[in-house]
C-alpha cells in the first residue's frame, strides 16, 4: 500500500491519547512514504491505527493531528468540518460583522486560519499540510459562504519555520483597501491587505464590547497599544478624554479615520513607545481613571519567558502608578507561555512594586470564536485581568 504512514514511540502514543494535537520529532519512531505536507496515517508499534495527521518535514512539530477517527480525509470530510466551524459562528456571520471562522487545531483543521470581514474572507495556511490543499478549502468556502472576495495573507513568520514562501494574493473577487466593520455600536475600518494579523485583533472583540459597556462614565482614559483604536472607540462615548498610544504610524492613521467615522473628537492618538509614554506620564504626575494595556506577545518562545515577565511587570507597575484612586486597570497578555496563574502573579508583584492596593475585579479570556481546546493549552493564549486601585 502506498499510503503515507508513521509509527509513534510509546511516549508519542501516550501524548497522542491525551488529545494534544501536536507530535514532536522525538516521539516519532519511523516515517514511511511520506512527503512534506502529506496526510499521514499514524500507528503504534502493535500496528494499531491511531489517527490522521499532517506531516511537517522541517518543523519540530512533525505531526499535527487531524482526527483519531478512521474517516477518509477527502473533500467531503473537510466540507463537514468547515460546516461545523461555520455553524458555531452563525450569529457573528452577519454582513457587517467580523469574526474568526476557523481557529486551526481548536476547530480540527491544524494550520488553517480563516477570518470573516463583512463578507470578505482572509485565509492563512501555516503549515505545508493546509498549504497543499488550499484550493480545496477555497472551493468549500465559496460553496458554503459565498464570500465577496478571498485574500490569502500568508506573510507570517510561522511559515518560515516550515520553509514556506511569504505571499499575499487575492484569489477571488476584489479586495477593497479598507473594509467597514460593525462591532456593537462602533464602526471601524480594517485593512486586510496591510493590517496586522489578518487586519484586526478579532480575539479582543468580546473584551472591547464588555469594557465599553461596563461603567457609567470612564473619565480620563489611556488606551495603550491601541492599534487602530480598538478599545478607545468603545470607550469614547462615556469618556471625557482618551489618549490612545501605539508606535505604528499607519495604524494610528487608520485609528484617526475610525474616530472620525464614529464622530468621536475626544480620542487623541499619539505615536510613542508605551514604556516611554508611561514613564513620562508618571514623572509629570498625569493620572487616569481607566488604563487599557494590550501589548503584543512578549514571550513567543519558552526562552523569552523571563525577559517577558520583567516586561509585563514594568508595564503594569507603571500603569498602576498612573491611576487615580478608584481607577481601573484592564490588562492583557497574549503570550501562551505566560499562563493565567503566572499573569496573576505578575500583577501581584506589579501592585506591590507600584505601592498601591488593588482589588481583582475580573478575569477575561479570548473571544468565543477563538475556542480554547482544553487538551491543547497552547490554544488558551489571551488572558485579561481587571483591577481597581483602592
Ligand atoms: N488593542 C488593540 C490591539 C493591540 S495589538 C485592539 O483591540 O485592536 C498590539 C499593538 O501594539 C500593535 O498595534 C503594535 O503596533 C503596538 N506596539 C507594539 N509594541 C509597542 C510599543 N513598545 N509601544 C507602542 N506600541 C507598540
Amino acid at each position: 500500500m502506498n499510503q503515507p504512514r508513521a509509527i509513534l514511540t510509546p511516549k508519542g502514543e501516550r501524548w497522542f491519547r491525551s488529545g494534544h494535537p501536536w507530535i514532536f520529532r522525538d516521539d516519532v519512531f519511523s516515517v514511511d512514504k511520506t512527503e512534506n505536507g502529506d496526510i499521514t496515517a499514524l500507528f503504534n508499534h502493535q500496528n494499531t491505527f491511531l489517527g490522521w495527521a499532517f506531516y511537517s518535514r522541517f518543523s519540530r512539530i512533525t505531526f499535527r493531528i487531524i482526527t483519531s477517527q478512521p474517516h477518509i480525509i477527502d473533500q467531503a470530510y473537510w466540507r463537514v468540518t468547515l460546516q461545523k466551524a461555520i455553524e458555531g459562528r452563525k450569529t457573528l456571520l452577519d454582513h457587517s460583522q467580523a469574526c474568526r471562522i476557523v481557529f486551526s487545531e481548536a476547530d480540527g483543521i491544524p494550520g488553517l486560519i480563516a477570518d470573516w470581514y463583512a463578507g470578505h474572507l482572509v485565509i492563512q495556511t501555516l503549515i505545508p499540510g493546509t498549504d497543499n490543499i488550499l484550493d480545496k478549502f477555497n472551493d468549500i468556502f465559496h460553496e458554503l459562504l459565498h464570500p465577496t472576495s478571498i485574500l490569502i495573507r500568508n506573510d507570517l513568520e510561522a511559515r518560515k519555520v516550515e520553509h514556506l514562501p511569504q505571499e499575499v494574493r487575492t484569489i477571488s473577487g476584489q479586495v477593497h483597501e479598507n473594509i467597514r466593520i460593525q462591532e456593537g455600536s462602533v464602526q471601524y475600518w480594517v485593512s486586510t491587505m496591510e493590517g496586522q494579523k489578518t487586519g484586526a485583533y478579532l480575539d479582543q472583540r468580546e473584551n472591547r464590547l464588555h469594557l465599553g459597556s461596563c461603567a457609567q462614565s470612564h473619565g480620563k482614559v489611556l488606551d495603550c497599544f491601541c492599534y487602530t483604536g480598538g478599545f478607545a472607540l468603545h470607550l469614547a462615548p462615556k469618556a471625557e478624554e482618551i489618549i490612545a498610544v501605539d508606535d505604528s504610524a499607519p495604524t494610528l492613521e487608520l485609528g484617526r479615520k475610525n474616530a472620525e467615522l464614529n464622530g468621536f473628537s475626544n480620542i487623541h492618538f499619539q505615536k510613542k513607545n508605551v514604556f516611554d509614554y508611561l514613564k513620562e506620564a508618571d514623572k509629570q504626575g498625569q493620572r487616569f481613571d481607566l488604563i487599557v494595556l494590550d501589548p503584543p506577545p512578549f514571550a513567543r518562545k519558552k526562552s523569552d519567558i523571563s525577559a517577558a515577565l520583567r516586561g509585563y511587570q514594568e508595564l503594569n507597575r507603571r500603569a498602576l502608578r498612573c491611576l487615580n484612586l478608584g481607577g481601573i486597570l484592564n490588562t492583557y497578555s497574549c503570550s501562551y507561555n505566560v499562563t493565567q496563574p503566572i499573569f496573576l502573579e505578575i500583577l501581584s508583584h506589579s501592585v506591590q512594586k507600584a505601592r498601591v492596593r488593588a482589588h481583582l475585579l475580573e478575569k477575561r479570556i479570548q473571544a468565543g470564536d477563538h475556542p480554547i481546546l482544553m487538551n491543547f493549552p497552547e490554544s488558551y493564549y489571551l488572558k485579561g485581568l481587571t483591577l481597581k486601585v483602592i
